[in-house]
C-alpha cells in the first residue's frame, strides 16, 4: 500500500482550558506550521522518527510561546525544573530527564541518556553531571526567567507543554514530550511528561503519542500506555483508540489535557478533555494542519 511508505508527524504546543489571546494564538499556530513543515521536509528526505522528533522538539524548546525549555514556567519557589522524555518504537528503548535546572535543552539530553547509558530516567544533579560530561548545552535560571517573561509571565496560562510524534518512511515511529511542568508546582514535582507509558509512549506495533495536561492524571491512567494497548493488542484503529482513551480520562477520573498520536500505518488522531489543545500534523506526507483543538472532544466537569 502506497501510503504504508509514507512520512506522518504530528506536534502539539499545548493543551489548556483558557483561550489563548488572539494575538498569541495566531503566534503559535505560525510556529507549529513552520516546525511541522521543517520536520515534514527532514522525514521526506529520510530522516529517521526519531531525529525528527527530537529535532522538532528542540525547536519547540527553543521558542519562548511554549512551556519548555526557554519559555518554561517557574514552580511554586520561583525556580525553573524541566522535564522531558523520548522514546523510539522499534526497539522500545527511552530516555528521560526530571528536575533538571540548568539543561537548555532537555529533550537532547532525554535522547543522550537512552543512547549513552543503561537507564531510562536522570534526575537532578546526576542529570546534570551527566549533561555536563557528554556536552549538552546548559543554561542559567535566568535564561528560563527572561523566556517566560516573554508571554508566559503576563498570561498566567501554565499549560503549553510541547510534543512531537512521528512515523518515517521506513515505518518506525517515535516520541518526545518537553515540559516546565504545571505552574507554581511544588518543587520536585514529576509530572506525566516525561514518564514512559504516562505522558509518552512509541512502539513500532501501535502508536507514538505525547500528552498535555494536568500530569496526574495522566500518570494515574497510564494513559500513553493505554492508547498503545488499545491500538497494538486491541486491533483499533487511531480514531477509535482515541476515543476511548479520551472517554475514559473522562469518565475514570474527570481527568483533563489532550494528546496527538501517530500510529504504525501512519494515521494521526487528536483528543482533548480540556477547552483546547494547541497542534498540528502531516497525514501520510499530505499538506500541513493546525488547529486549536483536537479532532475530538470530550467534555468533562470544570473542577
Ligand atoms: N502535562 C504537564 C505536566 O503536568 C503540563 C502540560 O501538559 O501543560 O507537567
Amino acid at each position: 500500500m502506497a501510503t504504508q511508505h509514507r512520512y506522518s508527524i504530528g506536534i502539539h504546543g499545548g493543551a489548556g482550558n483558557r483561550p489563548t489571546p488572539p494575538a498569541k494564538a495566531r503566534l503559535i499556530r505560525e510556529s507549529l506550521k513552520t516546525i511541522l513543515e521543517e520536520g515534514g521536509a527532514r522525514l521526506a528526505a529520510g530522516a529517521t522518527a526519531l531525529d525528527t522528533v527530537v529535532h522538532c522538539t528542540r525547536l519547540l524548546e527553543d521558542d519562548p510561546l511554549y512551556n519548555a525549555g526557554y519559555g518554561s514556567v517557574p514552580n511554586s519557589a520561583g525556580r525553573f525544573e524541566l522535564e522531558a522524555c523520548v522514546m523510539e518504537g522499534r526497539t522500545l528503548k527511552a530516555g528521560a530527564v526530571t528536575y533538571v535546572e540548568y539543561i537548555r535543552n532537555p529533550v537532547e539530553l532525554a535522547r543522550q541518556i537512552m543512547e549513552q547509558t543503561p537507564h531510562v530516567m536522570l534526575a537532578g544533579h546526576g542529570a546534570g553531571d551527566f549533561a555536563a560530561t557528554n556536552g549538552i548545552a546548559t543554561a542559567s535560571q535566568s535564561y528560563f526567567q527572561e523566556g517566560w517573561s516573554k508571554y508566559g509571565k503576563a498570561e498566567n496560562n501554565g499549560y503549553g507543554t510541547v510534543g512531537a510524534v512521528a512515523r518515517d518512511c521506513a515505518g518506525n515511529l517515535a516520541a518526545a514530550t518537553s515540559t516546565g511542568g504545571q505552574k507554581g508546582k511544588r518543587p520536585g514535582r514529576v509530572g506525566d511528561s516525561p514518564l514512559v507509558g504516562a505522558g509518552t509512549y512509541a512502539d513500532n506495533a501501535g502508536c507514538a503519542v505525547s500528552c498535555t495536561g494536568w500530569g496526574e492524571d495522566f500518570i494515574r491512567t497510564a494513559l500513553a500506555a493505554y492508547l498503545d494497548f488499545l491500538i497494538a493488542h486491541q486491533g483499533l484503529e487511531a480514531h477509535t483508540a482515541a476515543r476511548i482513551a479520551i472517554e475514559y480520562l473522562v469518565a475514570k477520573i474527570n481527568g483533563n489535557g489532550g494528546f496527538i498520536l501517530v500510529d504504525k500505518t501512519g494515521s494521526i488522531a487528536t483528543a482533548q478533555s480540556s477547552a483546547y489543545l494547541h497542534c498540528g500534523w502531516i497525514e501520510h506526507g499530505a499538506e500541513p494542519k493546525t488547529a486549536r483543538h483536537a479532532s475530538l472532544q470530550i467534555a468533562r466537569d470544570k473542577r
